[in-house]
C-alpha cells in the first residue's frame, strides 16, 4: 500500500519591513533640460551608484569606496584592500 504523502507547505508570512528602498530620485534635481546631481557618484561603480555622506566622508555601500572630504585640503583614500 503506497500512501501518497502530501506536504502542506506553510507560507511564511513576512513580518516587518525589508530593506527600505533607496530614494535615488531624490538625489537628482531636474532643472529644465539639465539634471543636477546632489550626490557625488562612486568613481569605481560609475554614475549609477551614489556615495552616502557620513560626516566628513563619502562612502560607497557597494564597493566600500571611501572618500574623505576635509575642508581645506582634499584628501582621498580608498579602503578596499
Ligand atoms: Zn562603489
Amino acid at each position: 500500500m503506497a500512501e501518497k504523502k502530501v506536504r502542506s507547505r506553510e507560507k511564511k508570512q513576512r513580518t516587518g519591513r525589508k530593506h527600505s528602498s533607496l530614494k535615488v530620485w531624490e538625489y537628482y534635481e531636474v532643472d529644465g533640460n539639465t539634471v543636477k546631481r546632489k550626490r557625488s557618484h562612486c568613481p569605481r561603480c560609475g554614475p549609477g551608484t551614489m556615495l552616502s555622506v557620513h560626516g566628513n566622508r563619502k562612502y560607497c555601500g557597494r564597493c566600500g569606496y571611501t572618500e574623505f572630504s576635509k575642508s581645506g585640503s582634499t584628501e582621498e583614500k580608498s579602503e578596499n584592500q
